[in-house]
C-alpha cells in the first residue's frame, strides 16, 4: 500500500539525508552545496509522487522511453535528469522531457541535443561526463579527460545548449577516492573556460562520502533512496 510504501521512502530519505550532512561536516562544506538527486529508472511513477511529497524535487531517469511515459503519469511538478547513455537518433525525444541531460560525452550527441533543444523551443541544461577509467578499458561512458576540452568548446557554441558542469560514475574497480579527486581537477580545468559550469554530479549509494569529499555539488542516488531495483534488461 501506499502509505507503506511512503514511509519506508521517507526512512531512507532520512539516512540518505543523514549520510549527505555527515560528510558535509566532515569535509567542511555548507549542506546547502550538495543536492541530492533521486534515481528513480525502473520504478513506478507512483514512487515519484510519493518522493515530491516528502520533498523531493529532482528525478533522474536513463532511458527514454520510460522517463517519458512516466512523466505523463506523475502530478507533482520536478525537474527531470537524463543520466544514461544518450543514441544520437533518441536526442531530440530526450530534448522533449528532460530539463537536464547529465550524460553528454561525444561531440555528434551535443549537436544533435542542441538541435532538439532548438526544435522544442527551450535551452537544455547539459553536463559533460568525464570518464574515470584508465584509458583502454572498458568503462561506463564519458569522455576521456583530454576530450573534455574540445566538447566543452562545441557546447559553449551552441545556441540552444547551457553546459552546467560534468558528471561521472566512478569505476566500478578500485578506490572511488582516487577517482573523484580525478574529477575535481577535470572540473577546475573546465571552470576556467567556462565559469558557469559549477555543478559537479558524482557519488551513487555506495560512495556519496568520497564523492562530497571532492568537491560533488549533487549526488545521484538510488537504491538506498529507492530499495532494490530489478536488473535493466
Ligand atoms: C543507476 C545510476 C545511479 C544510482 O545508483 P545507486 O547505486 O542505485 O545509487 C547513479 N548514477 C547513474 C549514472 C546511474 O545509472
Amino acid at each position: 500500500m501506499s502509505t507503506d510504501r511512503l514511509a519506508e521512502l521517507a526512512l531512507n530519505l532520512s539516512e540518505v539525508n543523514a549520510r549527505v550532512d555527515a560528510a558535509c561536516i566532515a569535509a567542511h562544506r555548507p549542506r546547502s552545496e550538495v543536492q541530492l538527486l533521486a534515481v528513480t529508472k525502473t520504478f513506478p511513477a507512483t514512487d515519484l509522487d510519493l518522493l515530491a511529497k516528502l520533498g523531493c524535487t529532482d528525478v533522474g531517469e536513463s532511458r527514454d522511453q520510460e522517463a517519458r511515459s512516466k512523466k505523463e503519469d506523475v502530478a507533482h511538478s520536478l525537474r527531470w535528469h537524463m543520466i544514461g547513455q544518450v543514441q544520437r537518433k533518441k536526442a531530440k525525444q530526450v530534448a522533449l522531457w528532460a530539463d537536464i541531460v547529465e550524460s553528454v560525452d561525444r561531440i555528434e550527441l551535443a549537436q544533435a541535443l542542441d538541435a532538439g533543444a532548438q526544435a522544442a523551443g527551450k535551452c537544455l541544461d547539459v553536463l559533460i561526463q568525464v570518464s574515470l577509467h584508465p584509458v583502454g578499458l572498458p568503462h561506463r561512458g564519458g569522455v576521456s579527460r583530454d576530450e573534455l576540452a574540445p566538447l566543452a568548446e562545441v557546447i559553449l557554441a551552441a545556441s540552444h545548449l547551457n553546459l552546467a558542469g560534468v558528471m561521472a560514475v566512478a569505476p566500478l574497480e578500485g578506490d572511488p577516492t582516487a577517482a573523484f579527486a580525478l574529477l575535481a581537477g577535470s572540473h577546475q580545468r573546465l571552470l576556467s573556460l567556462a565559469p558557469q559550469a559549477t555543478i559537479v554530479s558524482a557519488g551513487m549509494s555506495g560512495d556519496l562520502e568520497a564523492a562530497i569529499t571532492h568537491g560533488a555539488t549533487q549526488v545521484r542516488i538510488g537504491g538506498a533512496l529507492l530499495g532494490n531495483r530489478p536488473p535493466l534488461k
